[in-house]
């Protein structure tokens, strides 16, 4: 594809997973093609390129984990895996040439705003200007090792499933694995077959539902329907984010609770199918449904009940050569210890430094906790804009549909850069506040403020999601109002009224 050039001024967008490519798309689209992208990665897709764990599925309707302006049919199941999103990002990548624009292995390590520039710096030592920057570095990037002492002792295989080593030969093994998130109950049910034991180091119970609508396949006349017709696809995706919407919207804010009730008790029937009582109180949580993201698996509790599966609930308490002491004193032995344990969601951007106007450091700025005007701009941070930032809708909801919303609310600020319009535009100290103190006052009614631990949660406790309907935060995307940020031209400043 050959895109117009509609303006000399640069954009940088560092990251190309689903966020950073709907931002490239979208400049290229409206005329602006002095894009760079860095991407720390060889390949396009961000979180579905560097995650390769076995079982690794995506858990959200695939139709619908598509780029709005790019449905695709080609998924093989409702929830297909990995590979196959991994196989759509890159030909959409390879459809709009984005490769053209993308500079891999390469990742951003320092941005500052100089002279109403940003300068950016990669870990290789290379550098490059930009008028404007987007942060679309993700959220499921900066692996969660957990502080278990003797970590390093551990002498045997030692992996996080957000780094896969896949050589990694687990047959016949004795295994071990700590964390029970989405990410375990997809990996265990795919290796409890061929390890000779695993041993599920478990801290607290989640809520797992059986997937909305089941996994059916999707056979090649049904997609071969969808390629013929497609509005039908359009119109499919729709309807399956609408239902996801519902769900979401009925956790958070159904004040009969009956969204949750019904999930909740599809969770218990699945429960109450496990033989062994000891094995169901163990697994059975004891605080809110919803309060942390709920999982969908109709294969985790089978896997768990397998002879060679065993639910370990006391506490680690360290890490030995040969394999993990639990706090009743007991050695787990084990050849293969694997880290389950996610993700620092409340990272963002780091350990990238970035600097905004006279020098001031992000970190410095989120040293309290995290914090943006509707998830996207950072006072003191001109030019620089964020997908899936503080405060972002993170639930259950399509990461995707968020990002495009957000792009399209900073998209005409940036063309007002882009244009010469503006010399910058950043956001207001005294609406960003205002925006976050509502926020804050909101949070203690949520759900996931209801007792548990999670990683909704940042450093003070307090959830750092978006409170609210899903609609109502598509609703603020609509268009930025402009009293919440502070506009600079050759001559003059925007005052917020
Ligand atoms: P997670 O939900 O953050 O779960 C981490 C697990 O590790 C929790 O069970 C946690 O226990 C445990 N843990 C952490 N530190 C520990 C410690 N020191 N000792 C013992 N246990 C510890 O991570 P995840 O399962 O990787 O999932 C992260 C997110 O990735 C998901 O919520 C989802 O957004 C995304 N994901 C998506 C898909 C998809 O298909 N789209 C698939 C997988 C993951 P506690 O619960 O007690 O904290």
């Amino acid at each position: 594809m050959v895109f117009e050039k509609k303006s000399n001024k640069k954009v940088i967008v560092v990251g190309a997973g689903f966020s950073g490519m709907a931002c490239a798309i979208k400049l290229l689209e409206a005329g602006y093609s002095n894009v760079t992208v860095y991407e720390k990665n060889a390949n396009v897709g961000g979180t579905w390129e560097t995650n390769k764990y076995p079982g690794l599925t995506c858990d959200v309707p695939a139709m619908s984990y598509t780029f709005s302006f790019e449905r695709s049919p080609e998924f093989s199941r409702q929830y297909p895996a990995w590979q196959e999103i991994r196989a759509y990002c890159r030909n959409v990548s390879a459809k709009y040439d984005l490769n053209s624009y993308i500079q891999f292995n390469k990742e951003v390590a320092e941005a500052d705003f100089l002279d109403n520039k940003w300068h950016i710096k990669t870990t290789d030592g290379e550098s490059d200007i930009a008028d404007v920057v987007i942060m679309a570095t993700g959220v499921l990037r900066n692996l969660n090792y957990p502080d278990i002492p003797g970590m390093d002792d551990f002498a045997g295989d030692l992996v996080h499933t957000g780094k896969w080593d896949e050589s990694l030969n687990l047959k016949g093994k004795r295994v071990g694995v700590i964390g029970n998130g989405a990410t375990c109950t997809q990996l265990v049910p795919a290796i409890i077959d061929e390890v000779a034991s695993l041993e599920l180091f478990q801290r607290t119970a989640h809520w797992v539902a059986p997937f909305i609508g089941g996994n059916p396949d999707v056979s090649e006349s049904q997609r071969q329907a969808l390629r013929d017709d497609p509005q039908r696809m359009q119109d499919t995706a729709n309807r399956m984010l609408k239902s996801i919407e519902k769900m979401v919207d009925g956790i958070l804010v159904d004040t009969t609770g009956q969204t949750t009730a019904n999930l909740k008790q599809q969770c218990m029937d699945r429960l109450g199918e496990i033989k062994d009582p000891d094995l169901r109180a163990k697994l059975t949580p004891d605080y809110k449904p919803g309060c942390k993201r709920f999982i969908w698996s109709e294969t985790f509790y089978p896997a768990m009940q397998k002879e060679n599966a065993h639910l370990v609930t006391e506490g680690i308490e360290s890490i030995e050569p040969k394999g993990i002491r639990t706090a009743d004193g007991k050695l787990h032995e084990m050849d293969v210890l694997i880290l389950a344990t996610g993700y620092r969601m409340h990272d963002y951007m780091r350990p990238m430094k970035i600097r905004g106007e006279a020098g001031v450091l992000l970190d410095d700025v989120w040293d309290d906790g995290e914090f943006a005007l509707r998830g996207v701009a950072i006072p003191e941070f001109p030019n620089m804009f964020m997908i899936m930032g503080p405060n972002s809708p993170l639930t259950n909801f399509s990461v995707i549909e968020v990002a495009e919303w957000q792009i399209g609310y900073f998209m005409p600020l940036i063309e007002q850069i882009l244009s010469g319009e503006f010399l910058s535009v950043q956001a207001s100290a005294e609406a960003t506040k205002i925006f976050n103190d509502k926020l804050i006052a909101s949070m203690p009614d949520t759900i996931w403020a209801a007792g548990c631990n999670s990683y909704y949660l940042d450093k003070n406790g307090n959830p750092n999601v978006w409170p609210d309907t899903v609609a109502s935060y598509r609703e603020s995307m609509k268009t930025a109002d402009m009293k919440e940020f502070v506009v600079r031209w050759e001559d003059r400043e925007s005052k917020v009224s």
